[in-house]
């Protein structure tokens, strides 16, 4: 599920413009709940849950400084269709590639079966539709074992640090992950998520080849190594568990 609890941490910045509720939400849930939480769900449907009783007013207040983060969150949400759930290989469907939805267009002949490029999107040889999942499945892997060794290269010569092995997985809930003898595992599905979300991977388990936990100590290098990991990771929390299952 994806919502946003009421706690002092979270991103609650208030933006310089004033909206109204019924600009900024679309439905008010009560229940047996002691806080109230927004939730925005894939296609931008923004609900506030909130314990019974509670008045419009309080209410009021808390949408307007959560506002930044429901304009935030409602964009990417926008993004993702509450159908894709399966992805989908006619033609026209939409292929989730670093955070945005490209068209997929069938054609008569393309090179290797599938093709990526930022004019004209996704295309797809007609006659492999069969092999449609594994091809982009193939792109995936390819797409983030190229993005994550460009990153590690990166940071790791900047800070010292040492990758024995990097492998790319399918895994469905880790993002990645560190051995104990630091090599990394990273999911195709990072090839999904905007590349400043895919570099915070990158950096949080780069940090673990120091730590091998999430002590002080280990979120303190994260931050180190990259200011506004919390920012970058706000996306993963917010969609990491809508992408659509290839
Ligand atoms: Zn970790």
């Amino acid at each position: 599920m994806l919502h946003l609890r009421s706690d002092k941490n979270d991103a609650g910045e208030i933006c310089g413009y004033n909206q109204e509720m019924h600009e900024l939400i679309d439905e008010i849930k009560y229940s047996q709940r002691k806080t109230m939480a927004i939730e925005v769900k894939p296609g931008g449907k923004v609900i506030v849950r909130a314990p019974k009783g509670t008045r419009k007013n309080t209410i009021q207040q808390f949408v307007q400084q959560k506002s930044c983060w429901i304009a935030q969150a409602k964009d990417r949400m926008i993004k993702i269709s509450p159908a894709e759930v399966k992805q989908q290989y006619h033609d026209g469907a939409q292929i989730l590639y670093l955070g945005h939805l490209w068209k997929l267009q069938l054609v008569d002949k393309v090179k290797g079966g599938l093709k990526f490029n930022a004019e004209e999107g996704f295309q797809l040889q007609k006659d492999r539709l069969d092999e449609a999942a594994d091809l982009i499945k193939n792109f995936y892997r390819e797409e983030t074992r190229r993005l994550v060794s460009v990153y590690i290269d990166q940071y790791a010569s900047k800070w010292g640090l040492k990758v024995i092995d990097l492998r790319i997985t399918s895994a469905k809930t880790r993002w990645g992950s560190c051995s104990a003898k630091n090599g990394l595992n990273f999911s195709y599905r990072l090839a999904m998520v905007p590349l400043d979300a895919l570099e915070y991977v990158v950096v949080h388990e780069l940090a673990h080849t120091r730590h091998h936990n999430h002590s002080t100590a280990f979120w303190g290098l994260v931050a180190q190594m990259m200011p506004d990991f919390k920012k970058r990771r706000q996306w993963l929390k917010l969609n990491g568990r809508k992408l659509p299952s290839i």
